[in-house]
């Protein structure tokens, strides 16, 4: 039996020495992480965060995180969150410039988002290389759906029940499920799962609509700078593969500089 397909996987991401050392004579490292909604950026990003010791910089959970606790931002931007739109510029932009004023080794995931985003970006950081996740819509579609969260507020349990083997426009998709041990209830904290309010069909229409119209723009433009190495992945297979996979892919563009 194929070892995939079993149902109960834990997903771990090990930090080999011999990157940290990299990355540490390599000096800074600024990266950003761009994929459409549900691609595994979140996912990747802290693979890549326990691997190469960075910070991982997200303002979706940010924002989540304030929502939570019910702060004067929180309660500024739930209504977007909750429609799939996009938080405004000077909102996101203020608490990133935050962020970033005390980090020097990070992974920026779900910024920027918006062209004034890249642009307020600029003025303050250096980028050293851009992954771009790619992914087949229905695929996609597929995945999102099949996400589930802990419903404890507390816990940042995450799982996936789809399990898809197949091909699509000539790329071959092996995506294990990612199950709770026990039936439906988190592995951390032994609480129901739910699904993010945001992840209902109705809501994700509107989210990738919202990607296509105003993050691709965003990619086509540091594309266009041509100073800033892509490293481009198909999220094809399980998620610790494709953080090797940008690991490796990763060390080659630090090793040539
Ligand atoms: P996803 O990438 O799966 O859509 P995120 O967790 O990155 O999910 O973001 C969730 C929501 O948070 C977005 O739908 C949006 O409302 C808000 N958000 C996150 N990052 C930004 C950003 N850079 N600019 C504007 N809104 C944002
Ligand atoms: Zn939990």
């Amino acid at each position: 039996m194929n070892e995939k397909h079993v149902s109960y996987r834990k997903c771990e991401f090990n930090p080999p020495e011999r990157l940290i050392i990299s990355i540490k004579s390599a000096g800074t490292m600024k990266l950003i992480i761009f994929g459409p909604p549900g691609s595994g950026k979140g996912t990747y990003s802290s693979g890549l965060k326990a691997k190469f010791g960075l910070e991982k910089i997200s303002t979706g959970d940010i924002f989540r995180e304030e929502i939570k606790k019910s702060t004067g931002l929180g309660k500024r931007i739930e209504n977007y969150l909750l429609e799939g739109k996009l938080v405004p510029d000077d909102i996101v932009i203020e608490v990133v410039a935050l962020k970033l004023k005390s980090s020097t080794n990070y992974i920026l995931d779900g910024y920027p988002r918006t062209m004034g985003q890249a642009q307020a970006l600029d003025e303050i950081a250096k980028i050293d290389s851009i992954i771009d996740i790619n992914v087949h819509e229905d695929i996609l579609l597929e995945k999102i759906t099949a996400r589930r969260i802990c419903s404890n507020p507390k816990c940042d349990g995450n799982y996936n029940i789809a399990d898809i083997h197949r091909v699509v426009g000539g790329m071959e998709y092996i995506l294990p499920p990612l199950l709770p041990k026990d039936d439906m209830k988190c592995d951390k904290c032994g609480s129901p799962l739910i699904q993010r309010e945001d992840d209902k069909p109705e809501v994700i229409k509107d989210r990738l609509r919202v990607y296509h119209k105003q993050s691709k723009p965003v990619i086509e433009y540091y594309r266009g700078k041509g100073n800033v190495p892509f490293i481009e992945v198909w999220m094809n297979r399980a998620p610790e593969e494709i953080v090797d996979e940008i690991a490796t892919k990763l060390m080659k563009i630090i090793n040539r500089e």
